[in-house]
């Protein structure tokens, strides 16, 4: 999976790449990250790339010229591979699991544009973007984390990113329920006790009380994912499989 990220603030995103799983599945060609800096397709000698807004108001926007020209010239380099154009954004599509799950089934490379400022020139979401992803109803100040986190949640779903496959697969979400609370040693701390049966060696039994929690947790927590018509998910809260 190759990702390119079109920022202004290439520092930023570069150093979220020096550590943890994005580095070491870079190092294992898991995944390829470039991240592109915006002020390269300036059209101003002072290599700005940003402008007041028509109508006046306070904030600057992006000019559509920059970022125009950077995704023309990374699909180019690209060549036949498809990629999808992906604006990070407050009134995008809310992430979640399984919006991550079609990116990184779908798609072999994403260009991730972040903004800044007041946002971009309206004409890059009409014409340029192929879709608008948001990390969740809040406004940040650029789109650098965002694509971050898009690139991290995608990078742990392909194989070999993360050490035990299963791991991905008993993750809150991917089954449509939260994850089963995880315990380690000491067997007692400050006299709580794990519960016994994961202390049993009894892997059936082990499997049923994690399914168990699961689902008692997605119930207590978040109902609406029980209520979400996921057809791995008995409808009604707290049953039992
Ligand atoms: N004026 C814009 C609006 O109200 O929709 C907000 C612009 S925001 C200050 C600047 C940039 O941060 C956005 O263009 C976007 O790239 C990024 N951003 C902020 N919040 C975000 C979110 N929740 N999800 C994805 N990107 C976000």
């Amino acid at each position: 999976m190759k990702f390119e990220i079109v920022t202004i603030f290439p520092l930023m995103v570069k150093a979220a790449l020096t550590e943890g799983l994005l580095l070491r599945a870079i190092e294992k060609g898991i995944i390829s990250v470039k991240v592109h800096d915006l002020r390269d397709w300036s059209v101003d000698r002072h290599r700005k790339v940003d402008d007041l807004p028509f109508g006046g108001g306070g904030g600057m926007v992006f000019r559509p010229e920059p970022l125009f020209a950077a995704v023309e010239q990374i699909k180019a380099a690209s060549g036949a591979t498809p990629a999808a154009v992906v604006l990070m954004c407050p009134q995008g599509r809310r992430l979640d699991q399984k919006e991550i799950r079609r990116l990184s089934a779908e798609y072999e490379r994403l260009i991730l544009l972040c903004g800044r400022y007041e946002g971009i020139d309206e004409r890059v979401r009409q014409h340029l973007v192929d879709l608008e992803i948001s990390i969740g109803d809040y406004v940040l100040s650029g789109g650098e984390l965002p694509a971050l986190i898009v690139v991290e949640a995608v990078t742990r779903l392909l194989p070999g990113a993360i050490g035990r496959a299963e791991c991905a697969v008993q993750d809150s979400f991917s089954e449509g329920l939260l994850d089963y609370p995880h315990y380690t040693r000491p067997a007692e701390f400050r006299g709580w006790r794990v519960p016994e049966v994961l202390l049993s060696g009894d892997h059936e039994a082990i499997a049923r009380w994690r399914r168990e929690k699961s689902l008692e947790r997605t119930a207590q927590r978040r109902p609406d994912l029980l209520a979400g018509g996921n057809p791995s998910v008995p409808a009604g809260t707290g049953s039992k499989r």
